[in-house]
């Protein structure tokens, strides 16, 4: 793994004016790198290039699907490197080398999607009576600012940064402090694309100090947030402040239903994916597991037998897809996900397996399930952001849904029975962005994805984010 890794602004590789952060391995608990860190300064002189580059109309003059064509190129590039961008992501961010590879996969994904879009974003003509011609056309913001998290870093950069050029925005990404290394692979992908230099501006920094920076920049014409809601508030209110739009994708306490009629083999592929996947640090992880009483011992007997399954250790040693888990992000969000195991415990709640940092190096946490877990518990409504489900019974349909509408957020929820009728009520009723029904993570690139409630507002994937990155003008024309 390279040393030394440093920001690109406005097509250079520069280093940082607030010197570099440590970059620790969490699946041995060694430093494997330094990377700059962006101060103010930076920050500015990425926002400048960025909107040279919009100015300048080199985007927005061209045919979108001449766009379109750069932005998938950019997607074969992460794809013809994966090999490459894979093991450093695996040892920045503690995932298992498969799961970094899939990473990569989704990442390149959505350039294939949103390069696919570019030239499908038609405005419409509007009838104002003889004498009147009216239309409206969509025209990018200009400059799009995105902040980052540390759980997919490049599949979430590249759900923006492809959205956004496609569209005919520039870019400045700020990427996590924990992992921000495997991101370098954006500059090299845009410029082998033929991206104009400051299109895609790429950096590293402290959140309260580049991230907060770039949020409140005058120059910044959009922000898209992705990470806590603290953060996302903060974002937002320094966006406000410009009177600029923002996308924020927060965190989520999502939960499936389990009826009695539910296919419980099946399920277990479902436990697998919703709750231990990236080591339950997914915003969009099974959280709760809500299952009919008559079903709820059986339930908590396949979740620990999955739990148990799973091989735990260094995520680089782990290549081939299956049941194994890497350690979490860091030390630090470790015992956080620890002390809210045991928060709960102290509450009533108890231990099926798991609970418990584990006795090797590295940031890792044993596989866990919670039960006897009241919906009102803290560990029933703040996110862990580990692979810590809490399984909880309900009494009936309407039981179900109170418990799962019952928290403060609204990204995405499940319902998991072979009744359709069943299914579609909860479908209706269910407070959240996304429902999945008998297949957690159903959907893709092509479904919108984000939050009712405290999980944010705006959308990523699907077409609807498009309009995230577009602003609308209208033209009317007095004719003859
Ligand atoms: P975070 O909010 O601490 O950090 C996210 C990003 O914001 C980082 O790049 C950070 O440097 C930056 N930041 C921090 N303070 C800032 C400030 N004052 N101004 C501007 N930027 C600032 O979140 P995290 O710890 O990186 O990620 C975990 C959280 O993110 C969880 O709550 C999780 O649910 C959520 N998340 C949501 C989604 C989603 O799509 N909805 C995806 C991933 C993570």
């Amino acid at each position: 793994m390279k040393q030394d890794w440093l920001n690109y602004i406005d097509g250079a590789w520069c280093a940082g004016g607030a010197g570099q952060v440590d970059i620790v391995s969490p699946g041995t608990g060694e430093v494997i790198a330094r990377h700059a860190l962006a101060d103010e300064a930076d920050v500015d002189r990425a926002v400048q290039a960025a909107r040279r580059v919009h100015q300048s109309g080199v985007l927005t003059d061209l045919r979108p699907v001449e766009r379109g064509r750069m932005v998938q190129a950019m997607g074969r590039y992460l794809l013809d490197h994966k090999e490459d961008i894979a093991p450093v992501l695996s040892r920045e961010q503690g995932k298992t080398l498969w799961e970094a590879r899939r990473e990569i996969d989704g990442a390149a994904r959505y350039f294939e999607y949103y390069g696919n879009q570019a030239e499908t974003v038609e405005g419409r003509s509007i009838p104002l009576g003889a004498g009147y011609f009216d239309f409206t056309q969509y025209e990018p913001y200009g400059v799009s600012a995105q902040i980052i998290p540390w759980n997919f870093p490049v599949e979430i950069a590249a759900r923006s940064i492809s959205a956004a050029l496609a569209t005919g925005n520039a870019c400045v990404v700020k990427t996590p402090e924990l992992t921000p290394c495997s991101s370098w692979i954006f500059a090299d992908a845009a410029e082998a694309a033929g991206l104009p230099a400051g299109a895609v501006n790429i950096l590293c920094g402290w959140g309260h100090q580049a991230g907060a920076a770039l949020s409140a920049h005058p120059d910044v014409n959009q922000v898209v947030f992705t990470g806590s809601v603290g953060t996302g508030v903060a974002v937002a209110a320094a966006a406000a402040r410009n009177v600029v739009p923002c996308v924020l994708e927060l965190g989520g306490k999502s939960a499936a239903i389990v009826h009695d009629d539910a296919d419980l083999d099946a399920f277990e592929a479902d436990i697998r994916m919703g709750i231990y996947f990236n080591a339950g640090q997914v915003c969009s992880a099974m959280s709760r597991v809500l299952v009919h009483e008559s079903r709820h011992d059986e339930v908590v007997e396949r979740a620990v037998k999955v739990a148990k399954s799973l091989d735990v250790g260094p995520g680089i040693e782990r290549g081939e897809m299956g049941l194994s888990m890497g350690s979490m992000v860091s030390e630090a969000q470790r015992d956080r996900a620890a002390g809210m195991v045991s928060q709960a415990e102290a509450e009533g709640a108890r231990v099926a397996t798991g609970g418990r940092a584990m006795n090797i190096p590295g940031a890792f946490l044993e596989p866990t399930v919670m039960v006897n877990v009241a919906p009102d518990m803290t560990i029933a409504q703040q996110e862990v952001f580990g692979p810590v489900p809490s399984v909880m019974p309900f009494r009936d349909e309407a039981q179900a849904i109170e418990i799962a509408n019952g928290t403060q957020y609204g990204l995405v929820a499940g319902v998991f029975t072979r009744d359709l009728d069943r299914a579609s009520r909860a479908a209706q009723k269910l407070r959240a962005g996304q429902v999945f029904v008998n297949q957690w993570f159903a959907g893709g690139v092509e479904t919108p994805f984000g939050g009712y409630g405290k999980s944010g507002y705006g959308r990523e994937k699907g077409r609807e984010a498009l309009w995230n990155y577009v602003q609308t003008k209208n033209v009317a024309i007095r004719v003859g």
